[in-house]
């Protein structure tokens, strides 16, 4: 079902069956894969000794994204940037939404100012509830780029409580494919910092669920080896592949439950 289908459709659920928009939306499968190796071009974001994240995060997404494309036949990969440039941040979550994406995975790495700290791990970031108007409102902008009838009006009080539904929705799936990451980090043995909910631009304007993975700390010497070695960055690279994959089969697997009374 394509992304204007399915607001229709959970628009009708809603409204004929007074159904919780969540359970109808464990329907919706992952079909396309946003895939946003954090900073490039100028902006080299943090560095290592030898290294700075521009490079590592675009290692890493297109590794997740060879993955997907290896292992995942019905799900397409889409990347906000394949080479050494910098898109915005409204570019890249423009980008996202006109791709009609059903995940966005943001690739970074972490830092402290401190050069050779101690501090190392994984942390994974999801919109927090102060950018939520914001969210509502992307997700209410996008609504209506895609509405060719006029089921959809923002202005219709029906319609704003489904889309603020529908934001909350995309906040519970984005807090249930982080946790999936963090697990498979934890499972690698890698230090985890747990889960974030912290106020991103990047996912906040972004109209789908979407997370920001820390894949390591750069100024932390050992990590900076392992996020510069193969097979560190195939490991992280399987870490959040493997979460999309399981996050894919759970929500298609989950049956719909339709509340009658
Ligand atoms: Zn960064």
């Amino acid at each position: 079902m394509n992304k204007k289908n399915w607001i229709i459709y959970l628009l009708l659920t809603c409204l004929l069956t007074g159904a919780m928009w969540q359970t109808a939306s464990a329907k919706k499968s992952i079909r396309k894969v946003i895939l946003d190796a954090g900073h490039g071009g100028k902006d080299g974001g943090c560095h290592g000794v030898y290294s700075n994240e521009k490079d590592i995060t675009l290692i890493i997404a297109k590794k997740v994204g060879q993955l997907i494309q290896a292992q995942l036949k019905d799900v397409k990969v889409a990347y906000t940037r394949e080479y050494d440039w910098y898109p915005g941040l409204k570019e890249r979550t423009d980008f996202a939404n006109r791709e009609k994406g059903d995940l966005f995975i943001s690739i970074h790495v972490n830092s402290t100012p401190k050069k050779n700290s101690p501090v190392k791990g994984t942390l994974v970031l999801v919109c927090g509830a102060s950018r939520v108007e914001e969210k509502q409102q992307s997700v209410g902008e996008y609504a209506n780029t895609f509405q060719e009838d006029e089921l959809l009006n923002p202005n219709d009080p029906a319609t704003a409580i489904i889309i603020a539904q529908y934001s909350q929705a995309f906040l519970t799936q984005s807090i249930v494919l982080g946790t999936k990451i963090n697990d498979e980090f934890a499972g690698q043995g890698r230090v985890t910092e747990g889960l974030r909910q912290q106020s991103l631009q990047v996912l906040a304007s972004c109209a789908m669920p979407g997370v920001l993975v820390e894949i390591g700390y750069l100024n932390n010497v050992e990590e900076e080896h392992y996020l510069n070695s193969e097979e560190g960055q195939n490991e992280v690279a399987l870490a959040i592949f493997k979460a999309i994959k399981y996050y894919k089969e759970e929500s298609e697997k989950t049956p719909v439950q339709i509340v009658t009374d």
